[in-house]
């Protein structure tokens, strides 16, 4: 889902990364000589520079650092920061995305500790995702756009969310805290939007739609729409109207990292720390320090 899950305030259904999908990753630049340093100035400022020297391993096998799987170029490990949230994610991926290393997915569990990410088959669900749903100190919804009339009736907004709505049980009968869960679809619009319509186990869930007007940062697949956020993204927006603001903020600083760390390895720059990586390595010291 990445993008999936959204429903922008136009009325459109959000979509996820779809077109990027299907679209083939750029060429990736390998770790050799003919680097230089980025100039000075944000990302959005690189736009018509050029690196001094021409990269010369044309076709150079790039080198991931087996961590973050980002080309170890500019690696993101050192901007990898937790964050406390009341929200808990779990993902349902599609196969298809797992290994991507563009996938954003699995940023949210870098940041979040307790996420959890199932991958989708059709017809044998994961035993231990039903044994959760099971599991009554957990409050799931489904994150998914609200634009079919055939699931109105499960639609509910952030008011339903034990901890936000004033009206809903914050503990469980025997007085256990309840943990509000947004499960994400973690895959192409097509892809989140098939594992919506066949997995049965789900079809008992709340549905969570969500609506914003944020426009998409994401820069490694070409989306269809602006307004077709990625699955990190769709997360920290969550987080945000669910309250959770040093959450969402975390999270977007590290997708942002990400996304910048990711786009100039593929034009060969070693980048120097942007404002979002520095507050992390902010965040980092300030950890290390308590
Ligand atoms: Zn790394």
């Amino acid at each position: 889902m990445c993008d999936s899950r959204l429903t922008p305030a136009a009325g459109h259904p959000a979509s996820v990364d779809q077109a990027a999908s299907s679209a083939p990753e750029s060429t990736e630049p390998g770790e050799a000589s003919g680097i230089t340093t980025l100039p000075s100035g944000e990302p959005d400022e690189w736009h018509g520079r050029h690196p001094r020297r021409e990269f010369k391993a044309r076709g150079s096998q790039v080198i991931r650092c087996e961590a973050c799987r980002l080309p170890r170029l500019n690696c993101l490990c050192p901007y990898q920061v937790s964050a406390q949230s009341r929200i808990t994610f779990w993902l349902i991926t599609h196969p298809l995305e797992h290994y991507k290393p563009t996938n954003t997915g699995r940023l949210i569990a870098d940041v979040l500790a307790g996420t959890e990410v199932f991958s989708w088959y059709r017809v044998e669900p994961d035993p231990r995702l039903l044994a959760l749903l099971e599991d009554e100190r957990y409050q799931p919804f489904i994150i998914f756009p609200d634009d079919q009339p055939d699931y109105a009736d499960r639609v509910v907004d952030v008011n339903a969310i034990a901890g936000v709505g004033p009206e809903v049980a914050t503990h469980t009968a025997s007085g256990e805290e309840r943990i509000p869960v947004f499960i994400l679809l973690d895959g192409t619009w097509r892809q989140a939007r098939r594992i919506f319509r066949k997995s049965p186990y789900l079809d008992g869930l709340p549905v969570l739609p969500l609506h914003t007007t944020r426009l998409t940062r994401y820069h490694l697949r070409k989306p269809a729409s602006q307004s077709h956020l990625c699955t990190a993204e769709v997360a920290a927006e969550l987080l945000r109207q669910a309250g959770e603001e040093e959450a969402a903020n975390v999270l977007d600083d590290y997708f942002d990292a990400f996304n910048d760390c990711y786009r100039a390895s593929r034009i060969h720059y070693v980048l120097e720390p942007t404002a979002p990586m520095r507050r992390l390595l902010a965040r980092r010291e300030a950890k290390a320090g308590e």
